[in-house]
């Protein structure tokens, strides 16, 4: 039985005891067991702040932006293990594994090549000095040092590597040490990155920490000046907010949770916009079966497209091959594991009893795998003639292949039920007016961390509405957690602390420069 044990302290330790099973959800084999009974979480905290801390501060930016380029190497080396590991844990098929491998390596290389053109100190300046005094006699010149804490990321199951890497990278860049702590359903390929990465010997001791299971401690062992990055539900974020570490002693937390995301038909809508929003709600069910926090789940169209939409979309997803992700031609394979299986076949059932049906895959598509006892749950898509009053729709996110249509009057009650989601981590708009694609922007932003504005100019180039990338902004307000990651040098704030430097002109340039 493969034991992933845990590196911390420079030294890779097992938990005590048989620790809890990481399992294949398509075949239920037992893959690997992870566990930290016994560890000692407040000396792997004082290793990484003190080893690990020490030495990355003592690097430059662009030092540091070197170390994830050597990262990035190592993992490109083992891109085929990857997806092994991928297809075993998280049931997936080879697409859609990629979303999170090279989604992780494509975001640390971003930031190798952005962290090369930093400057070579030790420091960034934010703005410029302002005069405090006549004749610029006396100044102030805001600076952003690296936090000398530790950045601890507690991370959900379904972006193994990604959800490392996009943090890693900004907090790795700023000279922070990083212990991470994987879900345990799918920690396998962390810990195998992780591993990979240690055993190159890139980074100083201390570094790079990984503590799999559920710890002792964890948030215990902290200090005021530690930060945690937050990916999972909304629950937990609420639970771990109210940890006297950080709702006392000012540890910083950012928040990753749950979002209702929109996809929104223009009211124009011709016939290439509604095919680019159809084609888009495919892609965002069927990916990772729907396990993105950024997937679409309402679908707001105007009320004259409604069955137009509705039948396209039913007409799509009868073809859509789900399946054991080992079988030839399968898309979309597996959710993550059996609970995750149980709470969205759960979470169908309370829309199914609100909701009308538009597609239902438990009926029109056959599962292609061994037995009944897999994780598998083929696409749905509830209908509402009723979003304003629908109880459920604007609030319940199914983690799953599950999103539902419903219509919309005019543009005004467009813009007001995506905001219904109370902040959403995305909304994407498909129309082939500019206007109306300005108009949406500036009404969404306000609820929105990203807006996705897609016309035929931008058809066969863009990004996707789901897809996180490094130069956006990922985070929403709200229910969404009200985080901020990525969005290019932005990300690195996180992992600064800001301060006013007052000093006679002279003595503030000599800092900066
Ligand atoms: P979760 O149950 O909240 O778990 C997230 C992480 O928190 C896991 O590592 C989990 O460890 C840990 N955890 C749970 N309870 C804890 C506690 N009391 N103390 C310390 N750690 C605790 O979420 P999930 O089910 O893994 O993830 C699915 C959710 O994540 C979805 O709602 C999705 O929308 C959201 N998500 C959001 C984003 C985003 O960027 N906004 C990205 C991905 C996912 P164990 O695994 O050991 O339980």
């Amino acid at each position: 039985m493969n034991k992933l044990a845990n590196y911390l302290e420079g030294r890779w330790q097992e938990g005590a005891g048989a620790g809890s099973p990481v399992l294949d959800p398509v075949t239920g084999e037992t893959l690997a067991t992870v566990g930290a009974d016994g560890i000692d979480m407040a000396a792997a905290y004082a290793f990484a702040r003190n080893q690990g801390g020490t030495a990355l501060r003592a690097l430059s930016y662009a030092q540091r932006a070197e170390l994830l380029g050597a990262i990035v190497k190592v993992l490109q080396a083992n891109r085929d293990k990857y997806f092994d590991i991928s297809l075993k844990n998280s049931g997936t098929v080879q697409n859609d594994s990629a979303v999170d491998v090279d989604g992780g390596i494509y975001t640390l290389s971003y930031y190798a090549k952005l962290g090369g053109k930093l400057t070579a100190g030790q420091l960034m300046a934010d703005g410029t000095a302002d005069a405090l005094a006549r004749d610029n006699a006396f100044a102030t010149q805001h600076i952003l040092v690296p936090v000398r804490g530790l950045a601890l990321f507690i991370n959900a199951f379904n972006f193994p590597s990604w959800g490392l890497w996009e943090k890693a990278a900004a907090a790795l860049l700023s000279g922070v040490p990083v212990v991470i702590k994987p879900a345990s359903a799918t920690a396998w390929l962390t810990h195998e990155m992780v591993k990979d990465v240690i055993d190159a010997g890139i980074l100083p001791g201390g570094a790079l920490n990984i503590v799999c299971g559920r710890p002792a401690n964890m948030l215990e062992a902290l200090d005021s000046l530690d930060v945690v990055s937050f990916t999972g539900s909304a629950d937990t974020a609420a639970s771990l907010r109210n940890h006297p570490k950080i709702k006392l002693e000012g540890v910083r937390f950012n928040a990753e949770t749950d979002s209702v995301n929109s996809a929104l038909l223009g009211p124009d809508a011709d016939d290439d916009a509604m095919g680019l929003l159809v084609r888009e709600v495919v892609r965002e069910l069927t990916i990772k079966s729907g396990q993105k926090c950024t997937a679409i789940r309402r679908i707001l169209v105007p009320q004259a497209r409604y069955a137009t939409v509705a039948a396209a979309l039913a007409d799509k997803l009868k073809g859509i091959t789900v399946g054991d992700p080992r079988l030839e031609g399968i898309r979309m394979g597996s959710l993550v594991s059996a609970s995750q299986r149980d709470a969205i076949v759960a979470g169908i059932q309370k829309l199914e009893a609100c909701s009308d049906i538009v597609f239902d895959g438990r009926q029109d598509i056959k599962i292609q795998a061994e037995g009944n006892q897999h994780a598998i749950v083929p696409p749905v898509v509830f209908g509402t003639q009723n979003p304003d009053t629908h109880p459920l729709v604007h609030e319940m996110e199914v983690f799953g292949p599950v999103a539902t249509l419903m219509p919309y009057r005019d543009t005004d009650h467009a813009l007001a039920l995506a905001r219904r989601g109370m902040g959403s981590l995305v909304a994407s708009v498909y129309s082939n007016d500019p206007d109306f694609l300005a108009q949406a922007a500036i009404s969404l932003a306000e609820s929105h961390g990203r807006v996705h504005l897609i016309n035929n100019d931008v058809a066969k180039v863009h990004t996707g509405h789901g897809n996180v990338m490094p130069q956006s902004n990922h985070g929403g307000p709200g229910r969404a957690g009200g985080g901020e990651e990525l969005g290019g040098l932005r990300a690195l704030r996180f992992y600064h602390r800001l301060s006013a430097v007052q000093g006679a002109p002279g003595v503030l340039e000599k800092i900066v420069n």
